[in-house]
């Protein structure tokens, strides 16, 4: 990458440090203060994921940065309330949501690899149609915030509220890391936020619709997601 003098942007090694430092630094911020972080150390540089399960950190973001890039991901396999979520996101929230897209269609995925790759090989579905789209999308960005919370599974239980995103070279914010289920519906229900209604009908974890179910009694969060196939993750966030 090339340094500080030439492009005046950060280096990766700059890059990686003032993550690190900060994850240290914001371990006991409040949300809406690492987000504040982001938005000043970053600008326009700086973006917001969502799978449009809530609009938590996307409301958290607005505050701060009205106007604010919310990065969808449509896999071409969403739930059509989850589509309706993105649309109502769009219409009535002042962020600026961007959809992505994967290369291929899921017409032209079945032609290649046949039909419901989903069920037969999840890991290069998610591949195709969530980790390359998001490494294309994300490429104008030096940081992007994410949704994740140490209490959803315990693959997530080590996240930092600020840390580096090793495999997109890019500095990664979880500013609810934090945050216990009772805290999201705590903000959702003070400011109104939308939500999936998928999140009122039994579903905890709002993914693909061919790789997610409801939720059992006492079952964690994610655990309908894939499940049965011996897959907790998409791939985006390990
Ligand atoms: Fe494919 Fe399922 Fe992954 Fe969606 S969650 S990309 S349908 S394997």
């Amino acid at each position: 990458m090339t340094g500080t003098a030439q492009t005046g942007q950060p280096t990766e090694q700059e890059l990686r440090e003032q993550a690190e430092r900060a994850g240290r630094e914001l371990e006991d911020a409040s949300a809406s203060d690492i987000l504040k972080w982001a938005a000043d150390a970053f600008g326009s540089r700086f973006c917001v994921t969502s799978s449009m399960e809530d609009a938590v950190v996307a409301h958290l973001a607005s505050r701060v940065m009205p106007g604010v890039d919310v990065v969808f991901l449509d896999t071409g396999y969403h739930f059509p309330e989850t589509i309706g979520t993105r649309d109502a996101v769009d219409a009535v929230m002042d962020v600026n949501v961007i959809t992505i897209t994967p290369r291929r269609s899921v017409a032209e995925q079945d032609a290649e690899h046949g039909p419901k790759l989903h069920d037969r090989d999840p890991d290069l579905c998610c591949a195709l149609r969530k980790v390359k789209p998001l490494e294309d999308g994300l490429r104008g960005y030096a940081a992007w915030a994410t949704g994740l919370r140490r209490d959803e599974s315990p693959t997530r239980a080590g996240t930092p509220v600020v840390g580096w995103d090793a495999k997109r070279r890019k500095v990664k914010v979880s500013p609810i890391a934090r945050w216990t289920q009772d805290d999201v519906d705590a903000y959702v229900a003070e400011h109104g936020v939308l939500t999936n209604p998928l999140l009122m009908d039994g579903y905890a974890s709002v993914g693909c619709a061919p790789c997610t179910r409801r939720v059992l009694e006492g079952e964690d969060a994610r655990a309908g997601r894939w499940a049965g196939r011996g897959k907790t993750e998409c791939g985006l966030h390990g």
